[in-house]
């Protein structure tokens, strides 16, 4: 029969876009229980779900916030059966970190990570007693890699990234895997939220130069970044449909291919100096992201470099 997706924060975004693939999957392999945490904002996807609504797709509140919500939404799902979770809710947060407030950075962490590690608690003892299961989690490039200015929102996505591997290792002895998608920029209502934050705020206990930084050098480049390198939420979910699908999922999946060389800095200087001069000379010339990535890419799909680090 159909497997049971329950995916968080469907109202929007990435989310919604998955919710609705998944539902219209032609093979019919998916049930799915998309869920979010203000049911008034469900309109969107009732009209995308379309003739699914009612059928392969039903909607739920559930906040990930919500110790109550969540054991509310499980009750309701017939043996709290959930064959696959889908940690898709989220909150970013930009700014210089004089000016966030302690409060705020917890925020950030009660929803993208802790939210995130309520929902595997409530999944897994189902999963483990039935010997199956599959944990996806929407990280970001920014779980692989920090990026100036979003300090405590890559934090958040290199918690869920070390929590997952963790997990993962011992999820292989019950045969429940374990995904996390790291997409980069996406165009979605993320950035406006972001965008209407940094709007509001006065930066208080931010000195000229730091906010200057921010405010000529960081915002026009993530702009730039965004309108020219930015994925649709559809291509994202997409890519989740097929890490879903897949009878032995990936660990990980970076959705856009120009950030793959980008990531590997690391690996390749261990001393970790290449990858943050890099990212900071990015950030002064965002063409070089391209150039470096169209040289990368070339590079990993010509036939010369292949023949080299091909088994002999
Ligand atoms: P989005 O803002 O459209 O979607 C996030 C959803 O999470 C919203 O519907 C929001 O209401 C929901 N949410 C927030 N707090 C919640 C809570 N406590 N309980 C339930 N739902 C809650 O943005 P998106 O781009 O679709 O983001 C989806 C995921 O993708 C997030 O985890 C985000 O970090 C990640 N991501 C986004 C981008 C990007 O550039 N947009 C890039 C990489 C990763």
């Amino acid at each position: 029969g159909p497997r049971t997706v329950l995916i968080t924060g469907c109202s929007s975004g990435i989310g919604l876009r998955l919710a609705v693939q998944l539902a219209q999957d032609p093979g019919q392999r998916f049930q799915v229980i998309a869920t979010m945490r203000d049911l008034q904002k469900r309109e969107k996807l009732e009209q995308a779900a379309g003739a699914a609504l009612g059928r392969t797709l039903s909607i739920r509140h559930l906040d990930v916030c919500s110790e109550a919500s969540v054991a509310q939404c499980l009750g309701g799902i017939p043996e709290r059966r959930v064959d696959v979770l889908v940690n898709n809710a989220g909150v970013g947060l930009i700014g210089p970190i004089e000016s966030i407030s302690i409060a705020e950075m917890k925020r950030v962490f009660e929803t993208n990570f802790f939210g995130a590690v309520r929902m595997v608690q409530a999944v897994l003892p189902g999963m483990k007693l039935r010997r199956s299961g599959h944990i996806v989690v929407m990280s970001s490039v920014m779980g692989l890699q920090g990026i100036v200015f979003n300090d405590v929102y890559a934090a958040s996505k290199f918690a869920m990234e070390g929590f997952c591997e963790s997990l993962a290792v011992q999820l292989l002895q019950f045969h429940v895997f374990v995904s996390l998608v790291e997409p980069g920029p996406v165009n979605t209502d993320f950035e406006l939220k972001l965008m209407e934050d940094v709007s509001r705020s006065e930066f208080p206990g931010t000195d000229p130069a730091t906010l200057r930084y921010f405010q000529e050098v960081y915002l026009p480049a993530s702009r730039e970044i965004f309108s020219a390198m930015g994925q649709s939420p559809e291509d994202v979910a997409k890519a989740v449909v097929q890490v879903i699908g897949a009878a032995r999922p990936p660990f990980h999946t970076l959705t856009n291919p120009l950030y793959t060389p980008l990531t590997a800095l690391k690996s390749v200087d261990p001393s970790g100096e290449l990858s943050v001069r890099t990212y900071h000379s990015l950030l002064f010339d965002y063409g070089a992201l391209f150039r470096l990535s169209v040289r990368a890419l070339s590079c990993l799909t010509c036939r010369c470099c292949r023949r080299r680090v091909a088994p002999a």
